[in-house]
């Protein structure tokens, strides 16, 4: 029976880089969210996202189409369900999601597997974030909560990952999904 892996983490924690590791096994295939946000540049309908209108969210949502969906930044984000009950026909299926998100999807499909990836040091991590020197310091802060907030959430999944060492943290991820 193949696995629905919901992967979550503070912002700057290497989930992308993870998650691409374990695509590249080969047993993984990855869950593609709908937005009603318009593409950025570099972006492409159906890899990034599944770009869909205001309308067709609110059918799908009628319709029960989405295992979990939610608002940010004013626009709507979904976990499409028939395409991720599709995938799992053949492969594990990999979700990366916000924590709320994360928490909502299990709830509508309660044998996925909720993992948290988190940082070494929570202090390096926040280091990290302010000295991209990109961003003003209202937004950084904003970022820092939104980091408390992620981690604060950690006990309401089934297992956390330090991410020290990319491979090693892989490797456990592998371990984890073997057993459970
Ligand atoms: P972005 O527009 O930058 O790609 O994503 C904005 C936010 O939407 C991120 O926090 C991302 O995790 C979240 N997001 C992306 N897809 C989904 C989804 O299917 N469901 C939920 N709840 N959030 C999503």
């Amino acid at each position: 029976m193949n696995k629905l892996i919901i992967i979550s983490g503070p912002s700057g924690v290497g989930k992308g880089t993870i998650v691409n590791e374990l695509l590249k096994k080969g047993d993984y295939a990855l869950s593609i969210s709908c937005t009603t946000r318009p593409p950025r540049s570099g972006e492409s309908e159906g890899v990034s996202y599944f770009f869909i209108s205001k309308h067709e969210f609110h059918s799908m949502i009628k319709q029960g189409g989405f295992l979990e969906y939610d608002k940010h930044f004013g626009n709507l984000y979904g976990t499409p369900k028939d395409f991720v009950e599709k995938q799992l026909q053949t492969k594990n299926v990999i979700l990366e999601i916000e924590v709320n998100g994360a928490l909502n999807a299990k709830k509508s499909y309660p044998q996925a597997l909720l993992l948290m990836i988190l940082p070494p040091s929570l202090e390096e991590l926040k280091a990290r974030l302010n000295h991209r020197g990109t961003e003003s310091p209202k937004k950084i802060k904003k970022r820092m909560e939104r980091i408390e907030y992620e981690l604060s959430q950690r006990d309401k999944y089934d297992y956390t990952v330090i991410n020290d060492d990319l491979q090693r943290a892989v490797d456990e991820i592998e371990e984890i999904i073997k057993n459970s």
